[in-house]
Protein backbone atom coordinates (compact mmCIF):
# COMPACT_ATOMS: atom_id res chain seq x y z
CA UNK A 1 0.00 0.00 0.00
CA UNK A 2 1.13 3.45 -0.70
CA UNK A 3 0.52 5.94 2.48
CA UNK A 4 1.16 9.34 2.61
CA UNK A 5 0.91 11.89 5.35
CA UNK A 6 0.13 15.48 4.50
CA UNK A 7 0.06 18.50 6.60
CA UNK A 8 1.57 22.07 7.19
CA UNK A 9 5.40 22.81 8.90
CA UNK A 10 5.33 21.60 11.92
CA UNK A 11 2.24 19.06 12.02
CA UNK A 12 4.26 15.96 13.37
CA UNK A 13 4.14 14.50 10.07
CA UNK A 14 7.84 13.24 10.32
CA UNK A 15 7.24 12.21 13.96
CA UNK A 16 4.02 10.10 13.34
CA UNK A 17 6.06 8.49 10.51
CA UNK A 18 8.93 7.53 12.56
CA UNK A 19 6.09 6.17 14.89
CA UNK A 20 4.14 4.38 12.15
CA UNK A 21 7.69 2.53 10.68
CA UNK A 22 8.98 1.23 14.32
CA UNK A 23 5.00 -0.28 14.43
CA UNK A 24 4.94 -1.45 11.64
CA UNK A 25 8.32 -2.78 11.23
CA UNK A 26 7.75 -4.54 14.46
CA UNK A 27 4.97 -6.17 13.41
CA UNK A 28 6.88 -7.82 10.19
CA UNK A 29 5.68 -5.56 7.66
CA UNK A 30 7.94 -4.28 5.17
CA UNK A 31 8.02 -0.91 4.90
CA UNK A 32 9.63 1.38 2.64
CA UNK A 33 10.24 5.07 4.44
CA UNK A 34 10.96 8.10 1.92
CA UNK A 35 10.03 11.68 1.83
CA UNK A 36 9.22 14.79 -0.88
CA UNK A 37 10.70 17.25 -2.09
CA UNK A 38 13.55 14.26 -2.55
CA UNK A 39 13.51 10.45 -1.85
CA UNK A 40 15.93 9.78 -4.78
CA UNK A 41 19.90 11.31 -5.18
CA UNK A 42 18.40 13.40 -7.94
CA UNK A 43 15.40 14.56 -5.84
CA UNK A 44 17.41 15.50 -2.68
CA UNK A 45 19.77 17.55 -4.95
CA UNK A 46 16.14 19.70 -6.29
CA UNK A 47 15.16 19.58 -2.45
CA UNK A 48 18.63 21.07 -1.38
CA UNK A 49 18.71 23.22 -4.68
CA UNK A 50 15.16 24.67 -3.84
CA UNK A 51 15.09 24.99 0.26
CA UNK A 52 18.28 26.74 0.51
CA UNK A 53 16.10 29.53 -0.80
CA UNK A 54 14.19 31.62 1.23
CA UNK A 55 10.02 31.05 1.13
CA UNK A 56 9.29 33.33 -1.81
CA UNK A 57 12.38 33.44 -3.35
CA UNK A 58 12.13 31.14 -6.10
CA UNK A 59 9.53 31.67 -9.00
CA UNK A 60 6.51 29.82 -8.35
CA UNK A 61 6.89 28.09 -11.60
CA UNK A 62 10.08 26.98 -11.41
CA UNK A 63 9.84 25.99 -7.95
CA UNK A 64 6.65 23.86 -9.02
CA UNK A 65 8.34 22.33 -11.72
CA UNK A 66 11.35 21.32 -9.88
CA UNK A 67 9.45 19.45 -6.96
CA UNK A 68 7.37 17.57 -9.93
CA UNK A 69 10.23 16.87 -11.53
CA UNK A 70 11.70 15.40 -8.13
CA UNK A 71 7.99 13.62 -7.67
CA UNK A 72 8.37 11.89 -11.13
CA UNK A 73 11.87 10.58 -10.37
CA UNK A 74 10.36 9.20 -6.92
CA UNK A 75 7.64 7.62 -8.48
CA UNK A 76 9.63 5.77 -10.98
CA UNK A 77 12.86 4.95 -9.08
CA UNK A 78 11.53 4.22 -5.89
CA UNK A 79 7.84 4.05 -4.82
CA UNK A 80 6.84 2.00 -7.82
CA UNK A 81 9.41 -0.46 -7.42
CA UNK A 82 8.92 -0.75 -3.86
CA UNK A 83 5.47 -1.38 -4.25
CA UNK A 84 6.31 -4.15 -6.31
CA UNK A 85 7.96 -5.80 -4.19
CA UNK A 86 5.45 -5.79 -1.56
CA UNK A 87 6.41 -3.38 0.54
CA UNK A 88 4.30 -0.11 2.03
CA UNK A 89 5.73 2.82 1.15
CA UNK A 90 5.42 5.31 3.90
CA UNK A 91 6.01 9.27 2.40
CA UNK A 92 6.51 12.32 4.21
CA UNK A 93 4.24 14.67 1.72
CA UNK A 94 3.36 13.79 -1.56
CA UNK A 95 1.14 16.00 -4.71
CA UNK A 96 -1.10 17.59 -1.96
CA UNK A 97 2.09 19.58 -0.75
CA UNK A 98 2.44 20.62 -4.27
CA UNK A 99 -1.10 21.87 -4.89
CA UNK A 100 -1.20 23.58 -1.22
CA UNK A 101 1.86 25.41 -1.08
CA UNK A 102 2.41 26.27 -4.72
CA UNK A 103 -1.32 25.64 -6.60
CA UNK A 104 -2.56 27.58 -3.32
CA UNK A 105 -0.02 29.60 -1.32
CA UNK A 106 1.66 30.62 -4.06
CA UNK A 107 -0.87 31.64 -7.13
CA UNK A 108 -0.52 29.09 -9.67
CA UNK A 109 -3.59 27.63 -8.94
CA UNK A 110 -4.55 23.76 -7.70
CA UNK A 111 -6.45 22.61 -10.53
CA UNK A 112 -3.08 23.30 -12.54
CA UNK A 113 -0.41 22.19 -10.53
CA UNK A 114 -3.04 18.81 -9.79
CA UNK A 115 -2.52 18.42 -13.54
CA UNK A 116 1.25 18.69 -13.61
CA UNK A 117 1.92 16.39 -11.31
CA UNK A 118 -1.08 13.95 -12.50
CA UNK A 119 1.64 13.88 -15.69
CA UNK A 120 4.72 13.89 -13.17
CA UNK A 121 3.64 10.72 -12.02
CA UNK A 122 1.74 9.16 -14.39
CA UNK A 123 -1.51 8.99 -12.41
CA UNK A 124 -0.02 7.49 -9.24
CA UNK A 125 -2.55 8.17 -6.07
CA UNK A 126 -1.55 6.95 -2.52
CA UNK A 127 -4.14 4.49 -1.29
CA UNK A 128 -4.46 6.27 2.33
CA UNK A 129 -3.31 9.99 3.12
CA UNK A 130 -3.75 11.35 6.50
CA UNK A 131 -4.10 14.89 6.46
CA UNK A 132 -2.71 15.88 9.78
CA UNK A 133 -4.76 19.19 10.17
CA UNK A 134 -3.18 21.55 12.73
CA UNK A 135 -3.77 25.10 13.29
CA UNK A 136 -1.18 27.32 12.17
CA UNK A 137 0.14 29.19 15.40
CA UNK A 138 0.16 26.10 17.01
CA UNK A 139 2.66 24.10 14.25
CA UNK A 140 4.68 27.36 13.87
CA UNK A 141 5.26 27.58 18.04
CA UNK A 142 6.36 23.61 17.45
CA UNK A 143 8.71 24.93 14.66
CA UNK A 144 10.07 27.69 16.38
CA UNK A 145 11.87 24.69 18.82
CA UNK A 146 13.71 23.50 15.86
CA UNK A 147 17.26 23.77 14.42
CA UNK A 148 17.59 26.07 11.49
CA UNK A 149 18.59 24.55 7.94
CA UNK A 150 16.17 24.44 5.32
CA UNK A 151 13.27 22.79 6.73
CA UNK A 152 12.75 26.41 8.67
CA UNK A 153 12.03 28.47 4.93
CA UNK A 154 8.32 29.18 6.02
CA UNK A 155 9.95 30.88 8.77
CA UNK A 156 9.13 34.24 6.87
CA UNK A 157 5.91 33.16 5.76
CA UNK A 158 2.68 35.40 6.79
CA UNK A 159 -0.46 33.99 8.89
CA UNK A 160 -2.88 34.42 5.88
CA UNK A 161 -0.26 31.91 3.36
CA UNK A 162 -0.51 29.84 6.38
CA UNK A 163 -3.85 29.76 6.84
CA UNK A 164 -4.53 29.28 2.60
CA UNK A 165 -2.70 26.03 2.63
CA UNK A 166 -4.45 24.69 5.81
CA UNK A 167 -7.74 25.23 3.63
CA UNK A 168 -6.17 23.83 0.99
CA UNK A 169 -4.84 20.60 2.52
CA UNK A 170 -9.18 19.96 3.95
CA UNK A 171 -10.39 21.00 0.51
CA UNK A 172 -8.82 18.14 -0.71
CA UNK A 173 -9.08 15.73 1.64
CA UNK A 174 -13.47 16.84 1.81
CA UNK A 175 -13.12 16.18 -2.36
CA UNK A 176 -12.37 12.60 -1.48
CA UNK A 177 -13.25 11.71 1.95
CA UNK A 178 -12.63 7.62 1.56
CA UNK A 179 -9.09 7.88 0.56
CA UNK A 180 -8.10 10.10 3.35
CA UNK A 181 -8.14 10.58 7.26
CA UNK A 182 -8.09 14.04 8.28
CA UNK A 183 -7.03 13.90 12.42
CA UNK A 184 -6.94 17.01 14.37
CA UNK A 185 -3.02 17.50 15.38
CA UNK A 186 -3.39 19.16 18.02
CA UNK A 187 -4.11 16.54 19.88
CA UNK A 188 -1.16 14.55 21.52
CA UNK A 189 1.46 12.57 19.52
CA UNK A 190 -0.17 9.52 20.93
CA UNK A 191 -3.66 10.00 20.28
CA UNK A 192 -2.37 11.06 16.96
CA UNK A 193 -0.41 8.06 16.42
CA UNK A 194 -3.49 5.62 17.70
CA UNK A 195 -5.49 6.98 15.33
CA UNK A 196 -3.31 6.62 12.31
CA UNK A 197 -2.46 2.84 13.19
CA UNK A 198 -6.08 1.76 13.48
CA UNK A 199 -6.47 3.23 9.81
CA UNK A 200 -3.73 1.66 8.77
CA UNK A 201 -4.61 -1.21 10.23
CA UNK A 202 -7.39 -1.57 8.28
CA UNK A 203 -6.17 -0.60 5.32
CA UNK A 204 -2.92 -3.81 5.27
CA UNK A 205 -4.96 -6.36 7.33
CA UNK A 206 -2.88 -6.26 10.35
O1 LIG B 1 8.27 18.55 4.92
P1 LIG B 1 9.50 19.36 5.16
O2 LIG B 1 9.43 20.13 6.43
O3 LIG B 1 10.74 18.55 5.06
O4 LIG B 1 9.56 20.44 3.99
C1 LIG B 1 10.63 21.31 3.87
C2 LIG B 1 10.17 22.71 3.51
O5 LIG B 1 9.69 22.75 2.17
C3 LIG B 1 9.06 23.23 4.38
O6 LIG B 1 9.34 24.56 4.78
C4 LIG B 1 7.86 23.21 3.47
O7 LIG B 1 6.95 24.18 3.79
C5 LIG B 1 8.48 23.44 2.10
N1 LIG B 1 7.70 22.88 0.98
C6 LIG B 1 7.20 23.72 0.00
N2 LIG B 1 6.49 23.19 -1.04
C7 LIG B 1 6.25 21.86 -1.13
C8 LIG B 1 6.76 21.01 -0.14
C9 LIG B 1 7.49 21.54 0.91
O8 LIG B 1 7.39 24.92 0.06
N3 LIG B 1 5.57 21.37 -2.16
MG1 LIG C 1 8.85 17.02 8.70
Amino acid sequence: AFIVVEGGDGAGKTTQLDLLESWLSAHDVACERTREPGGTPIGERIRTLVLEHGHGEVDPRTEALLFAASRAAHVVQRILPALESGATVLCDRYIDSSVAYQGVGRGLGPEKVAEINGWATSGLQADLTILLDVDPTISQRRRAGRDGGPGDRMESADDAFRARIREAFRSRAEAEPDRYLVIDADDDVDAVQRQIRHRVAALIGE
